[in-house]
C-alpha cells in the first residue's frame, strides 16, 4: 500500500512538473564555472541569486553533470556558460535550453578578441585579465537584459568592476618584466596559460597531454628538461586540479643534469581558491596566480600582491 501511494504521488508530481516545465522558471541566473559566477555576482550585487555548477579545484573539461545540475539548468531564468567547448559534457543540455528559446549565453563567445588555439579554440580566456574584462562586459549586457528594472545598476558596477580589472591587468603588466628575461618561461601541468603568456610576454609549456603518451611523452620531457637546465629555468609549477607526478618527474630530470627546479607554487587554472577567501575571488585567484609566477622565476612583485589582500 505504501508503495502503492509513493507511486500515485510521484506519477502526480511528475505529470505537474512536466505540464508546467516550459513556462516554469526559479529566476536564478546559474553559472558553469567560478570565474563566470563571480563576476556575475560583483554585477548583480544583492538584485540575483547566483548559483554556480561546477565548483573549486573540478575540471570542467571532464565534468560530467549530476542529476542535480541538469534539473538547475532546466530550472534556471538565464544560464550563463564560457563556451568555445570548456564545458564539454555540458554543451548538448546548453544547447537543447538555448534551442527551446530559453536565455542561455556562451559569454566568451562573439567578443571581439584574437582566439588562440591551433586544431580548437583555447577557451582560458580569463586568464588574460583584458579580455576577461571583455567578457566582464558581456555579462553585465545579459544581466541587464534579463533584469531590466535594474539595468543601469548593473552597467554602473560593471563599470566599476572593470576598473578594478583594469588596475589588475596594469600590475600584471608592471610586474612581468621584472623576470630576467632568459627566465620568462611558464611550465605548468597543463595547456591552460596561453592567453597570459601572450598578454604578459612570457613563454608557456604545459607537460601534460604529452606526458600521457608513454614513448612520445618520454622524448618531450627530456626535451623539456634539456630546456630548463640550458635556459637555467628556477622553477615550474602545479595547479590546483591536476597531479603533480608528471611535474615531479621534470624536476627529477632536471635534478640528474645538476640543475635545481624547484615547485613556484600552485596556480589556479580552471577553478578558483576556496569560496570566501580572496582567491576564491577572480580578481584574488588572478592576482595569486600573477604573483606567484613572477616571484618563483626572479622577478620582483609585492609579496601581498596588487592590493596586498594575499596574506590576508
Ligand atoms: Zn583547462
Amino acid at each position: 500500500m505504501k508503495k502503492l501511494s509513493l507511486l500515485v504521488s510521484l506519477l502526480l508530481f511528475g505529470a505537474c512538473s512536466n505540464k508546467e516545465e516550459a513556462a516554469k522558471t526559479d529566476g536564478t541566473v546559474v553559472t558553469t564555472i567560478g570565474m563566470i559566477a563571480d563576476v556575475s555576482r560583483q554585477i548583480a550585487g544583492d538584485h540575483q541569486e547566483i548559483i554556480n555548477l561546477i565548483g573549486e579545484g573540478i575540471d570542467p573539461h571532464m565534468h560530467q553533470p549530476s542529476k542535480s545540475e541538469i534539473d538547475k539548468i532546466q530550472r534556471a531564468g538565464l544560464v550563463l556558460y564560457n563556451g568555445l567547448f570548456l564545458e564539454g559534457k555540458m554543451g548538448t543540455i546548453l544547447k537543447n535550453r538555448a534551442d527551446q528559446g530559453n536565455p542561455v549565453s556562451a559569454v566568451a563567445e562573439g567578443i571581439e578578441i584574437q582566439v588562440m588555439g591551433s586544431s580548437v579554440p583555447d577557451p582560458h580566456l580569463w586568464m588574460d585579465v583584458s579580455i576577461w574584462s571583455k567578457v566582464a562586459k558581456k555579462i553585465g549586457d545579459e544581466l541587464a537584459a534579463f533584469d531590466s528594472k535594474n539595468a543601469d545598476e548593473y552597467q554602473k558596477r560593471r563599470k566599476e568592476y572593470q576598473i578594478k580589472l583594469n588596475d589588475l591587468h596594469t600590475y600584471a603588466l608592471m610586474v612581468f618584466p621584472t623576470i630576467p628575461q632568459k627566465q620568462r618561461v611558464l611550465v605548468t601541468a597543463h595547456d591552460a596559460f596561453s592567453y597570459l603568456g601572450r598578454a604578459y610576454g612570457i613563454e608557456v609549456r604545459g607537460i601534460q597531454g604529452i606526458s600521457t603518451e608513454s614513448e612520445a611523452g618520454t622524448k618531450d620531457i627530456n626535451d623539456l628538461v634539456t630546456y630548463l637546465v640550458d635556459n637555467k629555468i628556477p622553477a615550474i609549477f602545479v595547479e590546483s586540479s591536476v597531479s603533480e607526478k608528471s611535474v615531479k618527474t621534470v624536476i627529477e630530470g632536471a635534478a640528474e643534469k645538476g640543475h635545481t627546479v624547484k615547485i613556484g607554487g600552485e596556480l589556479f587554472s580552471d577553478a578558483m581558491g576556496p569560496a570566501g577567501t580572496y582567491q576564491g575571488t577572480y580578481i584574488g585567484m588572478m592576482d595569486h596566480n600573477i604573483t606567484t609566477i613572477v616571484n618563483a622565476l626572479g622577478g620582483s612583485a609585492p609579496e601581498g600582491g596588487f592590493q596586498n589582500k594575499l596574506n590576508d
